[in-house]
């Protein structure tokens, strides 16, 4: 008998407990129409604090191609995600959101650009309509600065869900850092790749566990990670300050030695004192972010902690 490939679905929960059966309806049923592949299914309980856990795990009794992950409290997507990757053992892996917004039935046509030698196949989505207009704009917008300000080019509007094969898998691997900003791995590992589009989903059930403050760190995490010119560009604000400071006390000098000591100008002298703290301590914060980042990095913790695994035995 031939052996079929095994494919390896990635999910992290986070508080899915009502989205789980509709979750395990649609996986199965495209699973079961791709008979020419093996599957394991990796959830993964984010800590989830309602029954997503218990339901996950009566999923995992009755059919033995999904495996539950407990870790030991919410560790965030990224970290959820990580944990999935490192214990998945299929050919190829496929990451995907449990609140099924990533549809389940793009992917046979992922593996079959898969098997025509396509190492990665991203899931571009064409319609977000689902997603506020808000959200959408704020995304348009941070992919731009993103990949204006990083040599690395997240490609617009594709997000986790994606199918990587092996190879890239043991590539990913091999990035050690604590903080994890997915996406921008995903691009960094590179290899060959094919896009496939597909219309956003809403939300099976419940609410976006990305509230907007979460959306501006993890904005702030992306960018940080791949770039260093929120860094570098206070070099030239410095620059275009001094040369500014340079011309304007000339002038005064010239200005006093022509009509003498001139007492007014506390309110110009104010306005540029303002000025320069606020850019000092604004360059100050951006140094801030960085060192905050090589402090966590340096303490070489683990991105997340399992406490149980759940398995059916075949
Ligand atoms: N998620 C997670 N841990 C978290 C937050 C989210 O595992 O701390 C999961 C969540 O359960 C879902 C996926 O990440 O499966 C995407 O989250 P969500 O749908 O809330 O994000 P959105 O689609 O709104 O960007
Ligand atoms: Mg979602």
């Amino acid at each position: 008998m031939q052996l079929r490939p095994l494919v390896s679905i990635i999910s992290p929960f986070y508080n899915e407990g009502l989205g789980v059966l509709k979750f395990k309806e649609a996986i199965t049923n495209v699973l079961n129409s791709l008979p020419e592949y093996d599957f394991e299914i990796i959830c993964i309980d984010d800590g989830s604090t309602d029954n997503t856990l218990s339901n996950l795990i009566a999923v995992a009794h009755h059919d033995h191609r999904f495996r539950i992950i407990e870790l030991s409290r919410n560790f965030g997507k990224e970290a959820a995600m990580t944990a999935g990757i490192d214990e998945a053992k299929g050919n190829c892996i496929i990451p995907i959101d449990a609140d099924l917004q990533d549809p389940p039935a793009l992917i046979g046509k992922m593996l079959l650009a898969w098997q025509q030698g396509y190492e990665v196949v991203l899931a571009k989505r064409i319609d977000r309509s689902t997603d506020s207009f808000a959200k959408r704009k704020t995304a348009q917008l941070f992919y731009r600065l993103h990949n204006v300000v990083s040599n690395l080019q997240i490609p617009e509007d594709v997000g986790d869900f994606r199918l990587m094969d092996r190879v890239v898998v043991d590539a990913l691997k091999k990035l050690p850092e604590r903080q994890r900003f997915m996406k921008g791995l995903f691009t960094w590992v590179g290899f060959k790749s094919v896009t496939v589009d597909y219309v956003r989903n809403a939300r099976s059930t419940g609410t976006t566990k990305f509230s907007g403050w979460r959306l501006w760190n993890f904005a702030i995490e992306g960018i940080t990670s791949f770039s260093l010119v929120p860094l570098k560009v206070w070099t030239y604000i410095g620059l275009f300050g001094s040369v500014f400071a340079i011309f304007y006390a000339t002038f005064i000098i010239i200005r006093t030695w022509i009509f003498g000591i001139d007492l007014p100008g506390y309110a110009s002298l104010l306005v540029v004192m303002l000025f320069f703290g606020s850019l000092q301590l604004m360059s100050l914060g951006i140094i801030g972010e960085y060192i905050g980042r090589i402090y966590f990095e340096s303490k070489q913790r683990p991105i997340y902690l399992i406490k149980k695994q759940y398995q059916l035995k075949k």
